[in-house]
């Protein structure tokens, strides 16, 4: 579970987050969307402490990331990311990348490592790729190479910016399909996204952010087809 709570977040003079307030329960699957700049990397960077924010309560499990100390290694671990842009590491393979962290941020032995890597490229549906480096594979291949890697660390919490915006569009639906399989398995999920399809099918609240702030939230058919705020209106009116 995830609570933050009064957040606020200025890089220099802009305040890029407006006293947010957020709880997610295990298990739930939470969509983010809103106008570019609007702060939702911003936000879900915050969750692991890739922006550290200036005031506010931001507890993972029971964990106070903001109260400093070790807290933020220990809560980085159980939580996984995916990025625009993939993020995996160009010398690597596909298996090398997937078991660098699990061998030296947990001391995972490299075979078993190795065996749960092989087994998570299977779920995403491309273990004939374990030995090639990055660049010889599609973007969607990428990215479901980046969730794969994720998942090698076990987390118990998934967050996603925008994972398919840096795809081809026949890529998209690849990676949408893990994404989807991944909500039907309990993970708490996280995701900046602009895929109305895939927040109707899987989020249980859909979040818009406007100006650093949380505009509105509500349950997809509720957020789509009735929202209350202009703002998201014309937000919605724009995407579609
Ligand atoms: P997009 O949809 O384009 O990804 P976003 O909603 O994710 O946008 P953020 O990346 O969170 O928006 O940025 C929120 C605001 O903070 C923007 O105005 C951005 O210019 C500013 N910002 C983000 N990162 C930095 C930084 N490192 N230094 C200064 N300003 C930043
Ligand atoms: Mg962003």
């Amino acid at each position: 579970a995830i609570r933050m709570a009064g957040i606020n977040k200025w890089y220099g003079g802009y305040h890029a987050l407006r006293d947010v307030n957020l709880e997610v329960r295990r298990g739930e699957r939470i969509v983010i969307c809103g106008p570019s700049g609007s702060g939702k990397s911003t936000l879900i960077r915050a969750i692991n402490q890739l922006e550290a924010v200036q005031e506010g309560q931001i507890v993972v499990d029971g964990i106070e990331l903001t109260a400093g100390g070790h807290n933020v290694d220990e809560v980085r671990r159980d939580v996984g990311m995916v990025f625009q842009q993939f993020n995996l590491f160009p010398h690597l393979t596909i298996l090398q990348n997937c078991v660098l962290a699990p061998m030296k941020v947990r001391g995972t032995p490299r075979a078993e490592a190795e065996a749960t890597a092989r087994r998570y490229l299977e779920r995403v549906r491309i273990p004939e790729q374990a030995d090639k480096y990055p660049a010889q594979l599609s973007g969607g291949q990428q990215q479901r190479v980046a969730i794969a890697r994720a998942l090698c660390m076990n987390p118990r919490i998934m967050l996603f910016d925008e994972p398919t915006s840096a795809l081809d569009p026949e890529m998209v639906k690849e990676v949408l399909d893990t994404m989807i399989d991944l909500a039907g398995e309990g993970m708490t999920m996280i995701c900046v996204t602009h895929e109305m399809g895939f927040a109707r099918a899987v989020a249980d609240r859909v979040i818009f952010m406007d100006q650093g702030q949380i505009i509105e939230e509500a349950a997809p058919d509720t957020f789509f087809d009735a929202p209350r705020h202009e703002r998201t209106r014309a937000f919605l009116q724009q995407i579609h």
